[in-house]
């Protein structure tokens, strides 16, 4: 199974990335993740990724095409996964969908977390995240049990430098303008699956799982 997470940055991909990967026993695949443990390491990817990052803008596509097509052809990718931040613009999953036409694949679903820009902004404010572990909180909706602390490692938890109110106008704005075309895209293949991404995160997987199937 092959799936493709889309919607606004703070929709709740990653949150509900993580529950399908648990859930269907596939890889949670999210280049924003990959990026932020390039940043942790300090690597030259990393340096680079970040500059973008920063600003609110998207890694340029040949780096992030590279990137996501080494992890997708590991050994634990190969009955599926679930991408959560990739593709971002149009060229991104063209190069997705001809590797996989090359070896008689395709995407199966790709999921739209629909969430109004309105309830996005105040949504990122509260997000804390583990960049240890990549688990995702938030201060009010989905609290640790001990404030600060990551439940499942024990590390601490960060807001992100791109969470804050300027960057996420600015990410949103790129959403709408680079990555928004991709629910066409996707509607077009006849894989596109809508959910409502406000109500609590527990309904949102079970109307996604009534999708997976
Ligand atoms: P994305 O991966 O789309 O950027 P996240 O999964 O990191 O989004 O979610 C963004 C923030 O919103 C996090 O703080 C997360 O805990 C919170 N969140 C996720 N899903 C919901 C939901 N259904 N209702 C309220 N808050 C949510
Ligand atoms: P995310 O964790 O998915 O919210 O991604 C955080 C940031 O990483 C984005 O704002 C981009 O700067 C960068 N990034 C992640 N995935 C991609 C992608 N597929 N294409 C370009 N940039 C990306």
């Amino acid at each position: 199974m092959k799936i493709v997470m889309l919607g606004a940055p703070g929709a709740g991909k990653g949150t509900q990335a993580k529950m399908i990967a648990e859930q269907y026993q596939i890889p949670h695949v999210s280049t924003g993740d990959i990026f932020r443990a390039n940043i942790k390491n300090g690597t030259d990817l990393g340096k680079e990724a970040k500059s973008y990052m920063d600003k609110g803008e998207l890694v340029p596509d040949e780096l992030t095409v590279r990137i996501l097509l080494d992890r997708v052809a590991q050994e634990d990718c190969k009955n599926g996964y679930v991408l959560d931040g990739f593709p971002r613009t149009i060229p991104q999953a063209n190069v997705l969908d001809e590797e996989l036409t090359k070896l008689g694949d395709k995407i199966d679903f790709a999921i739209n977390v629909e969430v109004p820009d309105e309830n996005i902004v105040k949504r990122m404010g509260g997000r804390r995240a583990c960049v240890a572990c990549g688990a995702t909180y938030h201060i009010e909706h989905v609290p640790p049990k001990k404030e600060g602390i990551c439940d499942k490692c024990g590390e601490a938890l960060i807001l992100r430098d791109d969470d804050k109110e300027e960057t996420v106008k600015n990410r949103l704005n790129v959403y709408h303008e680079m990555t928004q075309p991709l629910i066409d895209f996707y509607n077009g293949k006849g894989v596109l699956k809508e959910v409502d991404g406000t109500v609590d995160p527990s309904v949102v997987f079970e109307n996604i799982k009534k999708i997976l199937g």
